[in-house]
């Protein structure tokens, strides 16, 4: 991989999303895989290992997607195949307790801030829809607060945008979802206290929790001012709502204890997935004692699942997280993404481009707009995405994938070598200037 485009063409991968288009709605399981938002069609990987995979025309990529983060430690990490192996060589589903289960609470519970209980499920769309159970369950109350430009799973309640004017309740964002569902969630921008005030202040009593992902990165990455989430907890607190924080992407991948270890915030309930599962499908919500135990069969809020705890998804889970302690993974990742930032901005200072890097670890974020980075999602600039389908093609020439919409993150994991961010910089320099010719 260099600065050089080659034209890699996609018969195979036209010739598979033909088929899928029969078959599947779009031709995917997922609406950002179909590539609409940067055009062309998808690749179909066909394997991946470290960081990169082989699509089925037989192209390599350096994949910055990596399973939209779950994959900490590369594809196909030989730690974790080897445990999936194991595990499934004793069996893919028991629908009963099993040893790896309460080994990978122990080590949630020993890692992320406030966090005593812990319930697994397999998605983390399912986390933070039974979170959202437990807070209305203990609370008594049917409101939630969500901000504008945060994605929480395709959870009913939450598939809601701000309405219009000055109305706080939020409109259905989805098709299906009913108003007397989106009419429960009230919506605030990120990064303005003043309007979190007044929310609070209107339906604080009605509140049962606020959600907030405390790094934001399903709309680009809107990193908040400390300020502003300890502000939102204290508000919180005051109004008898619990604070949630969705980690499912923060968790475990800023370092074992999240978002609420890095801002020293510690939230009433948390969300997992992505990495807590390393690759296979796997959520979890966990908090305070007190409100955990009022998870069925201790308490009166129900909920389950067929394939919850599953031993080979656990084995997965336990296998990434003890790698990425015993190699002391959130460092090296820090190192990389600082290299990488440091070669990127060289690049776009040197070129004058207006376009922003934000990264906090091995997150990170290129935002099509010049000037200060937006902290919230009425300030990330619409007319950027054209401008990043054509970065988006022309990185592709050069063997870099990086996701498919221009509000979606970037993840390093601990497969990415120096090397890897060093052509990556370069590959960047070569297709900024085609995307700015
Ligand atoms: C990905 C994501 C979810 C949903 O998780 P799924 O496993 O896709 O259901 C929820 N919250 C955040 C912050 C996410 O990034």
């Amino acid at each position: 991989m260099t600065g050089d485009a080659k034209p890699r063409p996609r018969e195979r991968s036209a010739a598979w999303y033909e088929r899928a288009c029969k078959v599947l709605p779009g031709g995917v399981n997922s609406p950002v895989r179909a590539f609409r938002a940067v055009g062309g069609g998808p690749l179909f990987y066909r394997e991946a290992a470290g960081a990169r995979f082989r699509d089925e025309d037989g192209h390599t990529y350096l994949d910055y997607v990596m399973s939209w983060g779950p994959l900490i430690l590369g594809h196909a990490h030989p730690a974790v195949v080897a445990a999936v192996r194991e595990a499934a060589g004793r069996g893919l589903s028991y629908g009963a307790p099993c040893a790896a289960e309460v080994e990978l609470a122990e080590r949630v519970v020993a890692a992320y801030p406030g966090c005593e209980m812990v319930r697994f499920v397999s998605s983390g769309t399912e986390a933070v829809m039974s979170a959202l159970r437990l807070a209305r369950g203990v609370t008594g109350r049917p409101r939630v607060l969500k901000f504008d430009g945060c994605y929480h799973g395709h959870v009913d309640s939450l598939l809601v945008k701000a309405g219009s004017g000055l109305a706080t309740f939020g409109t259905a964002s989805s098709a299906g979802v009913p108003e007397a569902l989106a009419e429960l969630t009230v919506v605030v921008p990120l990064d303005d206290e003043a309007a979190l005030e007044r929310a609070f202040a209107a339906h604080g009593a009605e509140l049962a929790a606020a959600i907030i992902e405390p790094v934001p990165a399903n709309a680009g990455l809107l990193l908040q001012r400390r300020e502003f989430l300890a502000r939102l907890a204290e508000l919180a607190r005051r109004a008898g709502a619990l604070l949630i924080f969705d980690e499912v992407i923060s968790g475990f991948r800023l370092g074992p204890g999240g978002a609420a270890a890095h801002f020293g915030i510690t939230p009433d309930l948390a969300t997992f997935g992505k990495v807590i599962g390393g690759g296979m499908p796997v959520g979890a919500y966990g908090g305070r004692r007190d409100l955990m135990e009022q998870v069925s069969p201790l308490g009166a809020v129900y909920q389950a699942g067929t394939l919850s705890g599953n031993p080979v998804a656990m084995a997965a889970g336990l296998a990434t997280l003890a790698t990425l302690a015993a190699v002391d993974g959130w460092g090296r990742l820090e190192a990389l993404g600082a290299r990488l930032e440091a070669g990127v901005r060289e690049v776009l200072a040197r070129r004058s481009l207006p376009v922003a890097f934000v990264r906090l670890g091995s997150l990170f974020w290129l935002a099509m707009q010049g000037g200060e980075p937006p902290r919230r999602f009425d300030r990330v600039a619409a007319d950027g995405a054209a401008r990043y389908a054509v970065l988006h093609r022309e990185l592709l020439e050069r063997g870099v994938y990086l996701a498919p919409s221009a509000f979606e993150v970037g993840f390093l994991s601990l497969a990415h070598t120096e090397a890897d961010v060093d052509a990556t910089v370069a590959a960047l320099d070569a297709a900024l200037a085609e995307a700015f010719r």
